[in-house]
């Protein structure tokens, strides 16, 4: 997004308990993340569903599937098709969004396609589709990588067989320093911003994009910083989903 204005200082130094620690705008550490919801089978009309918050940013997937391919000659003799949308409620932001798919949605949903392809077994399923909806209820940056988090919960909880289910973090450098999981502001005054999402026990990366520059030192770090954050949205992505059998298992 194109910003105007003389740029905010997004971190400062703060000295805490005695310690000098660097703190961003929103009080956060630079490896820490914004409060993680995590909730699945959110929506009764669908096969599978999940909504994911990383602070101001939430977003639900829905996946129906598979179920025969329709139109037919889209169909692949061997394994199902994976289609995805990813869109942008145009009340998710603060500015004005067309409810039409724009140019960067259609780029997002072949990026969500391309990060859950590695994971699904799509073989088991020849002739068959599956379909991924991901609507982006609030905007707060990071919306891609929650976007992700959420449709490979959405996928498990449809039943659809998976290698491992994927999470995503976006990493980026804002005022010098790199830090995890970028809202918006951050987002938008980062030297650089590297979404990443990782199925995490296949230890594949399986989204990797780069907005800006960083040294090769920087990268690595980077990359580990989104490690980190990847683990931690992991272990909440399986507790949703073992919280929703445990349910289940109540219920019955
Ligand atoms: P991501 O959401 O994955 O970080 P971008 O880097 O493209 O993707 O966008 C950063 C943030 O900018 C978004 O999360 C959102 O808050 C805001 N944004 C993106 N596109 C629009 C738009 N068309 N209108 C208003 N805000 C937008």
């Amino acid at each position: 997004m194109v910003v105007s204005g003389e740029k905010p200082t997004l971190i400062r130094k703060v000295v805490r308990d005695g310690k000098e620690v660097l703190v961003r705008h929103d009080g956060r550490l630079v490896d820490q993340m914004r409060p993680i919801r995590i909730e699945v089978g959110v929506l009764s009309n669908a096969d599978g569903s999940a909504l994911v918050e990383y602070g101001g940013t939430r977003v639900i997937a829905a996946v129906y599937g598979p179920k025969e391919a329709m139109p037919k000659y889209m169909s692949l003799p061997d394994r199902a098709i994976l289609r995805c949308r990813y869109h942008m409620a145009p009340f998710s932001t603060a500015e004005r969004k067309t409810p039409a798919l724009t140019r960067r949605e259609v780029e997002l949903s072949k990026v969500l396609r391309e990060a859950l392809e590695p994971v699904v077994l799509t073989e088991l399923f020849p002739r068959a589709m599956i379909d991924v909806f991901v609507e982006v209820i609030q905007s707060d940056g990071g919306t891609r990588t929650a976007a992700i988090t959420a449709a490979s919960l959405a996928l498990a909880d449809a039943g659809v067989p998976l290698k491992d289910l994927v999470a995503g973090v976006a990493v980026g450098k804002v005022d010098g320093v790199l830090v995890l999981d970028l809202d918006e502001i951050e987002d938008n005054y980062a030297e650089a911003d590297m979404p990443v999402a990782m199925a995490p026990s296949l230890n594949q990366v399986v989204l990797l994009q780069m907005n800006g520059v960083l040294t090769l030192e920087e990268f690595h770090a980077a990359l580990q910083l989104a490690r980190k954050g990847i683990l931690e949205i992991y272990r909440l992505q399986k507790e949703a989903l073992r919280r929703k059998y445990a349910e289940v298992k109540v219920e019955g």
